[in-house]
């Protein structure tokens, strides 16, 4: 699978994505792609010496601050601890100087362990080996460490400088206000910074550390210090053939951390010296096998998904996804979330949008209910951000940010983005305003976190509380027309390239069905959990709220199917201008329709950025016809430019549905390789969180067939002839099941076997408590 001469899938077996040719040209592509983190921080994988064109980025989860009033909220760059200069008899080690003999970079998805081996030669001739190695530790969450092995051909004057440094943007935009400096014992530096606008302290720790042959140097360093930096510098002889290892252990932390709260500026920094001296006593080797062995532990041995095929890319970019998932998601801190780009560069600027609910929750759901359960307590705290947000547009109850951050933040979407080729102005970014359909998707994803999870507490703790209060809203938000129907007005859907649009099939549905959930758990807790009812009664006034509910319900306007079937996405699409879309369907970078039309008159066009009414028959399976989807399908992909990441893995998996493996396949191949592939165009900016998310959706909500429709868990296997077995496990109600599907047969393993676990499998109703296989 290479278009390219840049990465390397010739070790996909050993879960190695790797990158075998340097260029200043695509740095970002491999910072963002190699990534490394553990959810509480994300390191951009930049190289230790520096170059034009890098894009060095830590962040550390949920610091959110606003640079100035002009901005909105983002996750601010913090200070880089990984940059590391050697200086070779005079010359700075720098590949695009001199002649690059080897290179190789590496990320080893298992272990997480990233290594860059380079042979370079220097102008003057010396000829030099390096071994470049990191780990964010996996087991510690405030650790980063790295290696540096060296060897010359000849005796060489090395000088290395390394330490912190705060100088770093958020593409110019500076968060930060230098705090502290200080050496300790001649060894360990420690830097503070602290954000301008929401007062988080950063703390860093550093050390360098030297090895001869394993043997501890004792090497003297000048300390040096600058504005918003702190560096040693170290000056060694090497003799030739004689390799010499720099060790480099960093710590973060920040005020924001859970255990930091109530702890004093003194107290952090030193507490957070003596964690990292301890993480430095340790050494390199043992913080990347504690590491690596809480990979395996928390995610490997426990659910990887592992396939079979005549490619090896496929189990390699569904090793990429799980290893990215975690990287990304912030599970030690329910008042985080997951950002559209995680932990992996600005884009987005670590907001939290739908990709959480739709397309990255479900894995969760099904893997790691602990961390589904505290990504929608985000949700949960972050009321007052929907209640503000809601207030502010004259409707009731509770409106989710498109956008959100911090939680009592609200809408923090920017207002101005992309330029407008035909004004020359910026354009309006209305998703913010108007894209409405996140309200009902993050409860729709907190119902599917309870049901598959079985967590009563949570939905009486939290879920009927959102279900309600975002009914109340919705109902606000409806306008009665001249028909006698509610209609939703003037939004965008999912479809991002229609704007302003009247019932957009999604949002409508989406409503009803969250009204429709509120009117039944209404009825429900009256009945069954009176105390609980009174207690949401004087919270929310469900009287009048029910009274609203019940009579909006029936008149709520659904899109219905046209005589072939098809659903029209909102009021006008079907009427719109449908022109050639050949040359975009076959473009080889996403969003090429912007070089000839503006986004006014792209909503003039039947074309769309991604799938919108189809992932409706994903979500409401059973509300439409075999027929009606297979129609609506033939109408709309021939129009869906899949110009955004999320849209691929939808129609991948309705193809699924629609009997089509090998079309699925197709589709999950390209989806696949948005990120983990060759191509090297879209990820510079940072990966796609959902899109990663959809990989493995592809392979076990596609190819697995699983789904939970009504409350109940179905598998309905179908494996593309390109794979001869696909193997995965998944919580259902706390109960842990194996699944191993070949061609012919699939396996159904409950490895818990403590409750029976109601399902469908390949078509038939079984009560599983131990294993059973059957053939298809
Ligand atoms: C996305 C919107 C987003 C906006 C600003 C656009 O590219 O399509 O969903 O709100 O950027 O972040
Ligand atoms: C998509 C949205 C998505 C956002 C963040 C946009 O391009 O249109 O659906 O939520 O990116 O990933």
């Amino acid at each position: 699978m290479s278009k390219n001469t840049f990465m390397d899938y010739s070790a996909a077996k050993d879960w190695i994505l790797a990158e075998k040719d340097f260029s200043t040209e695509l740095l970002g592509r491999c910072e963002a792609v190699m990534c490394q983190g553990n959810g509480y921080m994300g390191l951009r994988c930049a190289t230790e010496e520096q170059y034009l064109g890098e894009q060095r980025n830590l962040f550390v989860a949920g610091t959110f601050n606003k640079f100035d009033e002009n901005e909105v909220t983002e996750l601010p760059n913090a200070a880089d601890v990984l940059n590391l200069t050697l200086r070779i008899n005079g010359q700075r080690f720098d590949l695009t100087q001199g002649k690059i003999l080897t290179y190789h970079r590496q990320l080893n998805l298992r272990t997480g362990e990233m290594v860059r081996t380079v042979r370079w030669q220097a102008p003057a001739g010396e000829v030099l080996d390096l071994e470049f190695k990191r780990i964010v530790s996996f087991a510690r969450l405030h650790v980063i460490t790295q290696s540096v092995t060296i060897r010359a051909d000849r005796d060489v004057k090395l000088v290395v400088e390394s330490g912190i440094n705060g100088q770093m943007t958020n593409t110019g935009s500076q968060h930060f206000s230098e705090g502290e400096k200080r050496l300790y014992d001649g060894a360990v530096m420690q830097y503070t910074q602290t954000t301008i606008q929401s007062k988080i302290d950063f703390f860093f720790n550093t050390r360098l550390r030297f090895f001869k042959n394993g043997d501890e140097q004792q090497e003297k360093g000048f300390i040096t210090m600058d504005r918003r930096r702190i560096d040693m510098r170290y000056t060694l002889e090497l003799a030739a053939g004689e390799a010499l290892t720099i060790e480099k252990i960093s710590t973060v932390h920040t005020s924001r951390d859970k255990d930091a709260e109530g702890v004093d500026f003194k107290e952090m920094q030193t507490r957070t010296l003596a964690q990292a001296e301890e993480a430095q006593a340790m050494g390199y080797q043992a913080l990347a096998e504690e590491s690596a062995a809480a990979w395996n532990e928390r995610v490997w041995d426990r659910v990887a998904v592992t396939v079979e095929s005549e490619d090896e890319f496929d189990a390699l970019a569904l090793h990429f996804a799980q290893y990215h998932l975690y990287v990304m998601t912030p599970a030690h801190d329910n008042r985080m979330n997951v950002g559209a780009k995680g932990l992996s560069g600005e884009a987005y600027k670590g907001h939290t949008f739908w990709d959480t609910e739709m397309f990255i929750l479900p894995y969760f759901n099904f893997t790691d209910p602990a961390i589904a359960k505290s990504l929608e307590e985000y949700r949960y705290l972050s009321l007052p951000g929907a209640h503000k947000k809601a207030a502010s547009n004259n409707y009731k109850g509770a409106q989710f940010p498109w956008e959100a951050a911090w939680l009592d933040d609200g809408e923090v979407t920017p207002v101005w983005g992309a330029a407008d080729i035909v004004t020359g102005l910026p354009t309006k970014i209305w998703s913010g305003f108007i894209e409405e359909h996140i309200t009902a998707d993050v409860v729709y994803g907190l119902w599917q976190y309870c049901t598959v999870a079985g967590d009563q507490e949570f939905m009486d703790k939290s879920g009927y509380e959102l279900m309600m209060d975002t009914a109340i809203y919705w109902v606000s938000r409806m306008t009665e027309k001249e028909d006698g129907k509610l209609h939703i007005l003037d939004v965008v859907g999912p479809d991002e390239y229609k704007e302003h649009v009247d019932d957009n099939a999604f949002t409508n549905y989406m409503a009803h069905w969250n009204i429709k959930k509120a009117i039944e758990y209404h009825d429900l807790l009256k009945a069954e959990k009176p105390e609980l009812f009174a207690k949401l009664d004087a919270k929310l006034g469900l009287a009048e709220a029910y009274a609203q509910w019940t009579g909006a319900l029936d008149r709520i306007f659904l899109p219905q199917p046209r005589e072939d079937g098809v659903i029209p996405q909102n009021a006008t699409y079907l009427q719109l201008k449908d022109i050639d879309l050949t040359k975009y369907k076959n473009q080889d970078h996403v969003g090429s329709l912007f070089e000839d039309y503006n986004l006014e008159q792209v909503n003039q066009i039947q074309v769309s950025k991604q799938a919108d009414i189809l992932l409706l028959f994903l979500l409401m399976e059973d509300l439409f016809a075999h027929k009606t989807k297979q129609a609506n399908w033939d109408y709309y992909e021939p129009r869906t430019l899949h110009d955004s990441s999320l849209s691929l893995s939808t129609h991948c998996i309705l193809a699924n549905d629609l009997h089509d493996t090998e079309l699925a396949y197709q589709l999950f191949r390209r989806a696949a390789a948005i990120d983990a592939g060759p191509d090297m165009k879209s990820s510079s900016a940072g990966i796609h969180a959902g899109s990663v998310a959809d990989i493995w959706q592809c392979a076990v909500f596609g190819f697995g067939g699983v789904r939970m429709l009504g409350g109940k868990l179905r598998i309905r296997p179908a494996l593309p002839k390109a794979w001869s077995r696909l193997e995965f496990s998944l919580y259902w109600h706390g109960q842990k099941l194996h699944v191993v599907q070949t061609p012919g047969s699939v396996t159904v393993e409950n490895l818990t076997g403590t409750a029976p676990v109601e399902m469908e499998l390949a078509g038939e109703q079984i009560s599983l408590t131990d294993s059973v296989t059957r053939s298809l």
